[in-house]
C-alpha cells in the first residue's frame, strides 16, 4: 500500500557547503583516530559481505574475495555473488519499494540525504576512511578527499540541484491557466553500475538516481566491496528505505546482462572504462523492441589526460602540479596527468632535472604508513598492463628518465615513472594507462599550433586538461585550439582534483556522455517529465472569433 505524507510548507533547505576538508597531521586527533581505524581494519578477520535485496541479507555461497592492495596476502574481505535468480529478484523487490519512496515527500527523501551526509561526516568518517585506504590503496589524504569529503558534497549538493531543479517551471501562464513541470523518476529501475577508485563515485552512482525518486539495483566493482557495502548501510541507516537500493555484487557480465535484459531496465548509470561502457551501450542498443522506453544511458569513462604548458608558464608551478597531477594515487584517478608537453628550451633549461629529481624523492609504501605520498596500485591486472605499457613504451624508443620498475612480491607497487618520447603519437601518449607514467613530449618552442594539432588529435579521450602560462591572449588562444580536447579544462592548475559545486565533471568524445556528476545537470537524466497544464476557465463554444 502506498502510504503518503503530507507536507504543510515550502520547506527551506540547511545552507549548503563543501565538506571541509581534515588534515590528519601528526599529534591531532583525526590522525590518532584514522590510524587506529587502519590499524584495527588490517588486524581483523575478514569481514563477510552478503547481498542485500528488500534490506534483508542473502549468502549465495558463490564467494570472491577483496584483497589489500599494499599487502595482497590479506584478505580484507569475502562477498557473496549473485547469479541470474538473485538479481532477478534484486529487479522485483526494486519495482515493488518504487511506489511508496516515490510517492514520498521530496522534503523526506532530501532528509535522507543530508542525514547520510552528516553520518558520513561524523559517525562514519574514519570508518569509510580507513575501508577506502586499505581496500582501494589511498593515503589518508586521497581517501579523505574521496571518502570524506566528496561523497558528502554529493549528497548535499545533489539534495540543493534537485530542489533547484524541480523550481525550474514553464516561465508563462496564459489567463486562466496553470502551467506546470512535473519531474517523474524514470519508469522501471535505474541500474547502477561503479568502479574501483572513488568510494564518492560508487555513492554518487546510486544516490544521483535514488533522490529523485528512482529505486535502483547497485552492482559494485570487485575491488571496492568492502566501503561500498559500508555506504550501503550507511544510506540505510540514514533512511532508505528496503528495496530502493539493491546491493548486488557478482560477475560483472551475468549481473549486467540479466539486468540489460529485463524489460523494466530504465537507465545505466556507469562509470568505469570506455571500452565496458560501449559494449554494454552495444548490449542496450540491441535490446530497444524489449523495451517499455528508451533507456537513459549515463557514462563517464577513461581519459588520456595533458598538461600542455606554454614557453611563458613557470616552469616550478608546471613540475609540483604535474607531479601531484600524475602521481597522486598512482595515477588512479580518471583525471589523472598522463601527457606532458613542454616548450624544448624550458625542458633542457631546468625543468627535465627537476622533474626527475622530485620524482626520485616521491616516498612510496603501504597506505597504514601515513607517511608515504604513493601507495600500490589496485590490482595484480593492473600492475601487469602498466608495466607492459612501459616495456611497449621502451620498445618504440621511449627513454625511461625516472621509475620503470615496480614490485609486486608484497603489494603491487609501481614507481613513478617519467617516460620521454619524441613522438607524440607514441603508445603511452595514445593509451589509458590509469598507472603512474607520464610521458613527456617536448616540443619545438615555435611549434606551438602545430603541437595543439597533435595533442588534440592522438587520443579518443577527452576528459581533463590543463594550460600553464603567464600570458593570457596566447592562454586563450591555446585553449580555443583545444575547446574540444576536454571536458574539463584547467589554467595553471592541475588536471585533477574537481570539486562538487565548484567544478562539475565530465569528458567528452570517447570520455563520456558528459552529463557533469555534481551539477544539476545529471538529475535530468533520471527524470522523465510531465507538463501539466489546467484550465480554470470553461470555453462556452467551440467556435473561434476567427469562424464568426
Ligand atoms: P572497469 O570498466 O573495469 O569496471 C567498472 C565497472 O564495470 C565495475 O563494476 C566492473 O565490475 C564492471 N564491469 C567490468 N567488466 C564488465 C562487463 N564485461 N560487463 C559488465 N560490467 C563490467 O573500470 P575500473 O577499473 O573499475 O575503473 C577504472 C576506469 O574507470 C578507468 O578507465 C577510468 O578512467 C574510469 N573512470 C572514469 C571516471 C570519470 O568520471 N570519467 C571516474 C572514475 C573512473
Amino acid at each position: 500500500m502506498t502510504t503518503t505524507v503530507p507536507t504543510f510548507g515550502d520547506f527551506h533547505l540547511p545552507e549548503i557547503v563543501n565538506e571541509p576538508m581534515r588534515n590528519y597531521e601528526p599529534n591531532s586527533i583525526d590522525r590518532a583516530e584514522l590510524q587506529k581505524a587502519v590499524d584495527e581494519l588490517i588486524g581483523s578477520n575478514p569481514i563477510e559481505v552478503p547481498l542485500i535485496i528488500d534490506g534483508r541479507e542473502f549468502k549465495t555461497g558463490s564467494i570472491n574475495k577483496q584483497v589489500n592492495p599494499s599487502n595482497h596476502s590479506q584478505v580484507l574481505c569475502t562477498y557473496h555473488e549473485a547469479d541470474e535468480a538473485m538479481v532477478d529478484t534484486a529487479i522485483q523487490g526494486a519495482l515493488k519499494a518504487k511506489d511508496t519512496w516515490a510517492n514520498m515527500p521530496w522534503s523526506e527523501r532530501a532528509a535522507i540525504g543530508l542525514k547520510a551526509a552528516d553520518l558520513i561526516a561524523h559517525k562514519y568518517r574514519y570508518k569509510l576512511l580507513a575501508a577506502t585506504m586499505v581496500g582501494q590503496g589511498k593515503n589518508a589524504w586521497q581517501a579523505e578527499i574521496d571518502a570524506g569529503a566528496e561523497i558528502c558534497d554529493f549528497l548535499r549538493f545533489g539534495v540543493k540541484y534537485i530542489q533547484d531543479m524541480y523550481s525550474v517551471q514553464p516561465p508563462r501562464n496564459a489567463p486562466g491557466v496553470w502551467n506546470r513541470t512535473e519531474y517523474r523518476p524514470l519508469e522501471g529501475f535505474v541500474l547502477a553500475v561503479s568502479p574501483f577508485n572513488f568510494t564518492a563515485i560508487a555513492g554518487n552512482l546510486v544516490m544521483t538516481p535514488a533522490l529523485v525518486g528512482n529505486v535502483v539495483v547497485w552492482k559494485p566493482s570487485p575491488m571496492a566491496i568492502y566501503s561500498n557495502y559500508l555506504i550501503f548501510k550507511i544510506l540505510q541507516e540514514a533512511g532508505v528505505p528496503n528495496g530502493v537500493i539493491q546491493f548486488v555484487p557478482g560477475d560483472a557480465p551475468t549481473v549486467v546482462s540479466t539486468a540489460i535484459n529485463r524489460r523494466e531496465f530504465a537507465s545505466l548509470h556507469f562509470t568505469g572504462s570506455t571500452f565496458v561502457f560501449r559494449s554494454l551501450w552495444k548490449q542496450i542498443s540491441n535490446n530497444l523492441d524489449l523495451y517499455r522506453g528508451y533507456p537513459r544511458i549515463v557514462g563517464e569513462t577513461g581519459g588520456k589526460n595533458f598538461h600542455f604548458v606554454h614557453p611563458s608558464a613557470n616552469p616550478d608551478v608546471v613540475v609540483t602540479q604535474s607531479i601531484r597531477a600524475a602521481f597522486e594515487y598512482q595515477g588512479q584517478k580518471c583525471s589523472a596527468l598522463s601527457r606532458l608537453y613542454v616548450p624544448q628550451s624550458m625542458w633542457k633549461n631546468g625543468l627535465k632535472d627537476k622533474l626527475i629529481k622530485t620524482v626520485k624523492d616521491i616516498s612510496m609504501g603501504p597506505v597504514n604508513e601515513f607517511k608515504h605520498f604513493m601507495g600500490p596500485v589496485i590490482a595484480k591486472h593492473s600492475y601487469d598492463k602498466i608495466m607492459s605499457l612501459i616495456e611497449e613504451a621502451k620498445k618504440e624508443g621511449g627513454q625511461v628518465l625516472v621509475g620503470g620498475t615496480g614490485d609486486d612480491s608484497v603489494g603491487y607497487f609501481v614507481q613513478p615513472t617519467v617516460i620521454e618520447t619524441t613522438d607524440p603519437q607514441s603508445v603511452t601518449m595514445q593509451k589509458e594507462i590509469f598507472g603512474p607514467v607520464i610521458t613527456v613530449y617536448a616540443y619545438p618552442d615555435d611549434q606551438i599550433d602545430e603541437t595543439c594539432k597533435v595533442l588534440d588529435n592522438t587520443t579518443e579521450y577527452a576528459l581533463t586538461g590543463s594550460i600553464f602560462s603567464s600570458d593570457r591572449q596566447e592562454l586563450i588562444r591555446v585553449s580555443n585550439m583545444l575547446r574540444n580536447a576536454s571536458g574539463m579544462m584547467y589554467y595553471n592548475d592541475k588536471c585533477t582534483g574537481a570539486v562538487v559545486g565548484q567544478q562539475p565533471f565530465g569528458g567528452a568524445r570517447a570520455s563520456g556522455t558528459n552529463d557533469k556528476a555534481g551539477s544539476m545537470n545529471i538529475f535530468f537524466r533520471f527524470v522523465s517529465p510531465r507538463t501539466i497544464k489546467e484550465s480554470f476557465l470553461d470555453p462556452s463554444t467551440y467556435i473561434y472569433p476567427s469562424n464568426e
